[in-house]
């Protein structure tokens, strides 16, 4: 059964001009496109979409960073869709990214980190729903 996740080509990635690049490594990998949009999102639409980070230190900065230019929002499937953009991704600072990863090629920093992706069905499922709505995904 295919599985569904959500992504985000971040600002960072978006303003230097490797949208493209990083959508070819995502279908080189076999994951297909449910639904793709560019959009520039508010600074609130970016806190309701990391409000499980309302309480970090770096919540202000990081909803300043995703509100601050175009991003491209996108649904993806394939089997094991979940884990296997998480490890398509690596981990959040560049510097702890494995070789080969998105982050490790294209980030600059642990938070201008180029790309993002669900953690789990649940997240996936919400994260869908926040920015998609039903008569996009069919
Ligand atoms: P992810 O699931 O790998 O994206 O990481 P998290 O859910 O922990 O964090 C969400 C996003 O917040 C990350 O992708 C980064 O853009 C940013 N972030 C995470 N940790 C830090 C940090 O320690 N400092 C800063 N400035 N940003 C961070």
């Amino acid at each position: 059964m295919p599985q569904r996740t959500f992504s985000i080509i971040k600002p960072d990635a978006v303003r230097s001009g490797l949208a493209g690049t990083i959508l070819s490594e995502i279908a080189k990998a076999g994951f297909g496109i449910v639904a793709i949009k560019k959009q520039t999102i508010s600074k609130h639409e970016a806190e309701g979409f990391y409000a499980v980070h309302r309480s970090k230190p770096f919540f202000g900065s990081l909803t300043d960073f995703m509100s601050s230019g175009p991003l491209i929002l996108m649904v993806l499937e394939k089997e094991n869709a979940i884990a296997d953009l998480r490890k398509l991704m690596g981990a959040t600072d560049p510097a702890k990214a494995a070789e080969g990863t998105i982050r490790k090629k294209f980030a600059t920093s642990i938070e201008h980190n180029a790309i993002h992706g669900s953690d789990a069905e649940e997240t996936a499922a919400y994260e869908i729903g926040y920015w998609f709505a039903g008569y996009e995904l069919l």
